[in-house]
């Protein structure tokens, strides 16, 4: 219990998925928490339901502008911001666009893809940097297995994430080095259950239960993995319990990136 009491948090994209399961956790562990999200009715509601800890701040995370104004409302609010999640993200392939791979990816799609995710993540870091520095703090960037291996079906959010990881350790030895007590980290989800997952696992529910059964048995875990799998890496990575962690990726992925099924077996 109250393992980031008195905190104050900004997490992106939280209106739902695995945003949403970050906030109700910090808040259970005593945490401010401003939810934000470009879904402004489901953010509202989110932030209301979870009471009095909760507030809503609509923010595009590709948006300068908002970045400021965003950071602005929780200095004058709150005098501080002790952790940020940089988790807003999306795929940007789905059945009804152009296939993402090398070949067929638009550019316009690959720099919408890139300024969500990859440009999200730097203006959170460049922000969050400038008021977490007198108070310190912990920033945790959502990257994902995509940042490791590749994906040919959907090329810019693999580049994209990949990119959050490096700059995550150089947002996290910067702020070594100037001393500003603020440490950074990744998380690398993998095979969560969230609507991200939509146009993979199909619309009608036998379809999405018979994909997600496909899928499970490429993961050694044979199991999806839930927000709050991920909720609680971030936690930790919130919380002083990881004082003396920067700069690392943390796996949540169900075995995924521990190796390949075509490693040698016993007969
Ligand atoms: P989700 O689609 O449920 O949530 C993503 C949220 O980001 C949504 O609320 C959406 O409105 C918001 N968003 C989209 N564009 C935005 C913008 N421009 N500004 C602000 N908010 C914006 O998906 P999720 O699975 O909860 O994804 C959360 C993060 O986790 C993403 O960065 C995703 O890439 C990453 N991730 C997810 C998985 C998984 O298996 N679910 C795996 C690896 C990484």
């Amino acid at each position: 219990m109250d393992r980031v009491k008195g905190k104050v948090a900004l997490i992106t994209g939280a209106a739902q998925g695995i945003g949403k399961a970050i906030a109700e956790l910090l808040i259970q562990e005593g945490a401010t928490v401003i939810i934000t999200d470009i879904l402004k009715n489901e953010g509202e509601k989110v932030a209301k339901d979870l009471g009095s800890l909760a507030c809503f701040y609509p923010l595009d995370v590709c948006r300068e502008e908002e970045w400021q104004a965003v950071l602005q409302f929780i200095k004058s609010r709150f005098g501080q911001l002790n952790i940020l999640v940089n988790n807003a993200g999306i795929m940007g392939s789905s059945p009804h666009q152009a296939p993402q791979d090398p070949e067929n990816c638009s550019l316009e799609n690959w720099h919408h893809v890139h300024a969500v995710n990859l440009d999200g993540t730097f203006l959170g870091c460049k922000y969050g940097i400038a008021l977490m520095k007198n108070a310190g703090g912990s920033i945790i960037n959502i990257s994902s297995r995509s940042g490791v291996v590749g994906i040919p079906s959907a090329v810019a959010y693999a580049s994209s994430k990949a990119a959050i990881r490096n700059h995550t350790k150089s947002v996290a030895l910067y702020c070594a080095e100037k001393g500003y007590n603020i440490r950074c980290n990744a998380i690398l989800p993998a095979a969560i259950l969230t609507s991200i997952w939509n146009d993979v696992l199909g619309e009608q529910e036998e379809e999405r239960q018979q994909s997600i059964i496909a899928l499970s048995k490429g993961i050694p875990l044979k199991k999806m993995g839930n927000p709050i799998d991920v909720a609680y890496a971030a936690l930790y990575l919130a919380s002083d319990e990881s004082c003396y962690v920067t700069g690392t990726d943390l796996m949540i992925d169900g075995g995924i990136l521990a190796g390949s099924p075509a490693s040698p077996k016993p007969q």
